[in-house]
């Protein structure tokens, strides 16, 4: 189906996107990639009076280190994150951009637009709990920065304002002694996963002083199971901490029942995952080159 009539801007500087975003008011929507957009679109479950399009806002792509602080840019693509050294020094972010749909979605998705659709079964919002990170928008106020926890409050629904849009997106570089991993399971490459879960820890003397995990496609929005982080924390890892922390993962998970699953199929995968994601996320901390890619049915 084509997607109804609407007009069509092409935004030449962030400063400009809002403006027009503001003009236009509530008919408008923002354009990066248009992989998430487009398809709703077509389909008619969205009928927007106005396109912004930000895709060609220069030096909005930028993947760049500033001492311990990584940056990305909010029209970064996947690919672009998949090729950078970034994803070369963080196994984690490699696991994520490269098991993103195929080789035309990561073309033209970008980072920005998977935080910002607050589609729950995006990749990079739960990545991105891994990693503490932060969002950085910019709206008719001005800008400001976000914790990417409680940044998707609801299914397709996010804290941004009115004609903000997200600009990039920072975080700090895993000190030395910690590795992480991302895992998930999907039906085939260019579908989205029927659940996926992040692993990022430190170890110290063989104990876990940092968990974080965090689950994809597993509820409304991504969820930081932060009672399996507890389950870790202070402790070696153990056989026994990693079935507990698979455990209170599935606990905290809300899976709905949907064409990828039922609830039961989908919450053992989540403890299968969350065993695999620990588990490789170890071997990375102790500074082994693990291979890691997703599952497929
Ligand atoms: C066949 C297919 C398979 C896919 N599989 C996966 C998958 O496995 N994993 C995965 O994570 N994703 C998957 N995707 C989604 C893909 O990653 C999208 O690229 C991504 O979710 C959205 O990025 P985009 O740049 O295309 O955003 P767009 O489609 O342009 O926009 C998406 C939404 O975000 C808003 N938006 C975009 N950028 C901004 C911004 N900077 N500031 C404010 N609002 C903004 C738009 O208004 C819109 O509401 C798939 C898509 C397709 C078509």
């Amino acid at each position: 189906m084509y997607p109804a009539p609407f007009k069509y801007h092409r935004a030449r500087s962030v400063t400009e996107a809002i403006g027009m975003l503001s003009d236009i008011g509530e008919g408008a929507r923002v354009m990066a990639g248009g992989q998430s957009l487009l398809p709703l679109l077509k389909m008619r479950f969205d009928e927007p009076t106005d396109i912004v399009d930000i895709g060609r806002i220069p030096d909005l792509s930028e993947i760049n280190e500033n001492g311990s602080e990584v940056n990305i840019g909010a029209l970064a693509t996947h690919r672009q994150i998949a090729a950078s050294p970034l994803a070369g020094a963080l196994a984690i972010v490699s696991d994520c951009a490269n098991g993103i749909a195929d080789n035309q979605v990561r073309s033209r998705g970008t980072i920005g637009g998977s935080v910002a659709s607050g589609d729950p079964s995006c990749d990079w919002p739960a990545l991105l709990h891994t990693l503490d990170a932060e969002i950085e928008c910019q709206g008719p106020e001005g800008t400001r920065t976000l914790d990417i926890n409680g940044f998707v409050e609801d299914l397709y629904q996010t804290a941004l304002r009115p004609g903000e849009i997200v600009t990039a997106i920072h975080f700090q570089r895993p000190v030395s002694g910690s590795g992480g991993a991302y895992c998930a399971f999907k039906r085939c490459a260019p579908a989205f996963p029927t659940v996926a879960v992040g692993a990022q820890l430190s170890l110290s003397d063989g104990s876990v002083t940092s968990a974080r995990i965090a689950l994809g496609s597993a509820g409304l929005t991504p969820i930081r199971a932060r009672q399996a982080e507890a389950e870790l924390e202070g402790s070696p890892l153990g056989t026994e901490s990693i079935a507990k922390a698979a455990e209170a993962a599935v606990a905290e998970a809300e899976p709905i029942d949907d064409q990828r699953g039922s609830t039961e199929y989908k919450n053992r995968l989540i403890a299968h995952l969350t065993e695999k994601a620990i588990r490789i996320a170890e071997q990375r901390a102790s500074g082994q080159q693990v291979y890691n890619s997703h599952e497929y049915y």
